[in-house]
């Protein structure tokens, strides 16, 4: 039976595999014309897996010109949603946009002045989007989404509202809820315990994800968990690692006071380590199957995949 929503896994790592970079397609099984990609650190090569391996069948093609690929990228894809300007979230969208257009880029104000200021400045890039450096090449627009208020994304019939995520140094990553006919998706980007910095952050966006999760309209999550405890212990980290992981969302099931057994959990940003004996893909996977007191369905997610919420 088809869920509400599709997403195809153009990458799920942190890094630092290039081609492998955090990209999540999105869109409503019933309708795959409203599709948006959920960062965009690889996008072309992880179409390319997963057109390899028969994952974009649900893209009714017309235009018998182009290659699936190219026709899902020009003709499906209409926004990205971003959840910060690092390099491993926006790498495919910079590489596309000199071919790319008529697409929305979706993100807060913080995130904007970063894109325009330090990568389509006419420096790192030409200025294929519509603010900035001039001259635009308007390949591509921004929607700034102010935070907690609900903003349409253009072309679509999906709305997101947008919530401020601890990056280390004060660096801006955001939550997004999207919402489509009242079913939602959680897409959270990088972040750091609220215990780590002594934020609030998350804590918000649990409160209001607690609300939707109540009136059984969240259809699931895209969380990230980037090292393994061990490594989190070590070093003090800007992100999640399986123990942290679960204690959010420990606070999450608290604050809704409803069971959080089944929710789809997508694992995303696991950081490669090159290790020969101790990988950290398997080793997360491992302990966060082994904390999992909560009874969440986790998906670890490999390239190419394609998940039904
Ligand atoms: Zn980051
Ligand atoms: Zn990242």
């Amino acid at each position: 039976m088809a869920g509400d929503f599709c997403a195809i896994v153009l990458g799920c790592s942190g890094g630092p595999r290039e081609n492998n970079l955090s990209g999540y397609l999105l869109y409503p099984c019933q309708d795959p014309n409203q599709l948006l990609a959920l960062d965009a650190g690889t996008l072309l090569g992880g179409m390319d897996v997963a057109h390899a391996r028969h994952h974009l069948k649900d893209f009714d093609l017309t235009h018998k010109e182009l290659t699936t690929v190219g026709e899902v990228l020009l003709h499906k894809l209409k926004a990205y949603v971003i959840s910060h300007a690092h390099l491993d979230h926006i790498c495919g969208l910079v590489s596309a946009s000199a071919v790319d257009m008529r697409k929305s880029i979706v993100a807060t104000d913080a995130t904007i002045e970063n894109l325009k200021d330090h990568i389509f400045n006419w420096v790192i890039w030409p200025n294929f989007v519509n603010e900035g450096r001039t001259p635009y090449l308007s390949h591509y627009h921004y929607v700034h989404v102010p935070l907690e208020k609900k903003t349409a994304i253009p072309h679509t019939d999906f709305s997101v509202e947008a919530f401020l995520l601890s990056h280390p140094h004060e660096y801006p990553s955001t939550a997004f809820f999207l919402e489509y006919h009242s079913s939602v998706m959680l897409y959270v980007g990088d972040t750091s315990p609220d215990s780590f910095e002594d934020s609030k952050h998350l804590s918000q966006v649990w409160k209001h994800a607690a609300s939707i999760l109540q009136e059984g309209r969240l259809k699931g999550m895209f969380l990230e968990c980037s090292v393994p405890n061990e490594e989190a212990d070590k070093i003090r980290h800007g992100h999640l690692s399986p123990k942290t992981m679960i204690q959010e969302l420990a606070a999450l099931q608290q604050q809704a006071g409803v069971s959080l057994k089944g929710l789809k959990v997508v694992v995303t940003h696991r950081k490669e380590n090159f290790s020969s004996h101790s990988d950290n893909f398997d080793l997360i996977e491992k302990q966060l199957t082994e904390l999992n007191h909560l009874e969440i369905k986790f998906i670890f997610p490999s390239q190419g995949d394609r998940i039904v919420f």
